[in-house]
């Protein structure tokens, strides 16, 4: 069943005809959501928030979801870069308690975006999950979550995206579950290394980030207790792939079963349960 919004709309905003806007994150459930509401919602804006430090899969991905709905994905860019913040947070990298990055390049882009009047603001959350997250709390925005109104799971999600023929974001193909910044202090180890072996590049710079920290006075990592350096040493990586292998292992063991569509359809993907508590504009 579709929900239908008219009632809160207009409990909110009373006649006055509010924006429908959806924020891409370059994840799976935003680009589903995008092409859920294509048709039934003609006037929807797509908005991808550029930190331009996102992986180039994301930029790819957004290129082709845009032809996908035929419509322009505007991008915002924030008003001074990641680097710039960094500097005015004297160097401090940010973490889950320090989240200056989704403010200051997701969030304040946003807000600028959708300005004061009515706005309806269309997130990707499933119904399978009870994540909560890190949104605009700007009274003239009103959140709405159509896959849990309307009772979709990640296996309708996967179905939206393959009968679409976008597909899966293609840094999924080597192992990396969320969207957002080539850097991002959410990303499991397992994680780090998949953008070691994959973008070395990316990951180099990453380091730089950390060993750079370290004229500020104080040494800050993204993974909280192990720098990059240390997690690069080939003894470490094969640590972390071995850990994570058993991890699975025994996962996939405890499951209990999977759903009937999930086993007929081959349509499983990794158990994202642990991009809960992420930033919902960075990673949905
Ligand atoms: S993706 Fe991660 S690092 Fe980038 S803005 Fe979001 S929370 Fe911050």
């Amino acid at each position: 069943m579709i929900t239908d919004y008219a009632p809160r709309i207009s409990a909110s905003f009373g006649s006055e005809p509010p924006r429908h806007i959806l924020s891409l994150s370059g994840g799976k459930d935003s680009a589903a959501l995008a092409i859920y509401l294509r048709d039934r919602i003609p006037e929807i804006e797509y908005v991808f928030h550029d930190t331009d430090k996102e992986l180039p899969e994301t930029y790819d991905y957004i290129g082709r979801l845009e032809a996908i709905l035929g419509k322009r994905i505007h991008r915002t860019t924030p008003t001074d870069s990641f680097d710039h913040w960094l500097t005015v947070y004297k160097g401090m990298l940010p973490s889950n308690h320090r989240r200056w990055c989704t403010k200051m390049l997701k969030l304040k882009p946003f807000e600028a975006y959708v300005g004061d009047g009515p706005v309806i603001n269309y997130v990707g959350l499933r119904a399978d999950e009870n994540r909560s997250g890190y949104i605009s709390t700007k009274s003239n925005i009103l959140a709405v979550y159509p896959f849990q109104d309307d009772g979709l799971v990640r296996a309708d999600i996967i179905r939206i995206l393959e009968d679409s023929g976008l597909g899966l974001p293609p840094y999924m193909d080597w192992g990396r579950s969320r969207s957002g910044c080539f850097f991002c202090f959410y990303q499991q180890k397992i994680e780090w290394v998949r953008l070691l072996e994959t973008h070395p590049s990316y990951f180099e710079l990453a380091m730089e980030y950390e060993e750079r920290a370290v004229q500020f006075g104080e040494q800050f990592y993204w993974c909280q207790s192990e720098s990059l350096r240390e997690l690069a040493r080939p003894e470490r990586v094969a640590k972390i792939k071995s850990d994570w292998e058993k991890a699975q292992a025994r996962k996939k063991a405890n499951r209990k079963s999977l759903s009937l569509v999930e086993t007929l359809g081959g349509l499983e993907v990794e158990d994202d349960s642990h991009l809960r508590d992420g930033c919902l504009v960075c990673s949905i």
